[in-house]
């Protein structure tokens, strides 16, 4: 099977070809056509399994598809640490350099100038830390009542550095009309209760 098959705008099968990239991973063959399809999706899948590029790159296509108006945040990346916040935002560069999309990465420990001011530039896919991101909302300069998709990325961590109080309060911030994708490497009983609080009707993908 290739990336071709799968449906993707041409400028992103380009991105994925200069990366170098000819096949699809298995992670990526299964949960690239259900969240193309607008489906809430709930997936098992450890780092290095290629799950970066298995939500980002029909996230690009969905919102590659409208164009328009202000940018605002549509796709919202929720990581544990800001070192995957910003591996998630340079693979979502290398991906959408041939579409007109904005994407911006805030975390803890460094200043918020330089992220309020790439926020208030106009943002389509905003990938964040829990913690900073409240902070960010609380200051005003965050509107999250547009987002249209939430990725929660290596759930099972955020769960397990006690972020789900600020997940929560995130949530609530943003349209209960959404879709939502969980990635986390295991399926514990903590995150089928947060797959149960914020997914609707998941298609579950394991490799
Ligand atoms: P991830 O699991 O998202 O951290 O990705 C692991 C590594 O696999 C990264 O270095 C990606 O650039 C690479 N990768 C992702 N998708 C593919 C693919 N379809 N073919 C080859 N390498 C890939």
């Amino acid at each position: 099977k290739s990336f071709d098959s799968l449906g993707l705008a041409e400028p992103i099968l380009r991105a994925v070809k200069e990366k170098g990239y000819t096949t699809p991973s298995p992670i990526q063959a299964k949960v690239i056509p259900p969240i193309l399809k607008g489906k809430d999706v709930l997936a098992a899948a450890q780092t290095g399994t290629g799950k970066t590029a298995g939500f980002t790159l029909p996230s690009l296509h969905l919102l590659a598809k409208r164009t328009g108006g202000r940018r605002h945040i549509r796709t919202l990346v929720l990581t544990p640490t800001r070192e995957l916040a910003a591996q998630v935002q340079d693979n979502i560069e290398a991906y959408s350099k041939h579409l007109d999309l904005q994407s911006c990465v805030v975390f803890g420990g460094v200043g918020m100038r330089p992220q309020i001011n790439q926020l208030k530039r106009g943002v389509d896919i905003l990938v964040a830390t829990p913690g900073r991101l409240i902070d960010l909302c609380d200051q005003g300069v965050c509107d999250l009542s547009k987002v249209e998709m939430l990725v929660l990325d290596e759930a099972d961590r955020m769960l397990d550095m006690g972020f789900i109080q600020p997940i929560r309060k995130i949530v609530s911030k943003i349209p209960s009309k959404r879709q939502n994708l969980l990635f986390s490497a295991t399926f514990s009983k903590e995150i089928r209760a947060l797959t149960k609080e914020f997914l609707k009707n998941p298609v579950s993908v394991e490799v």
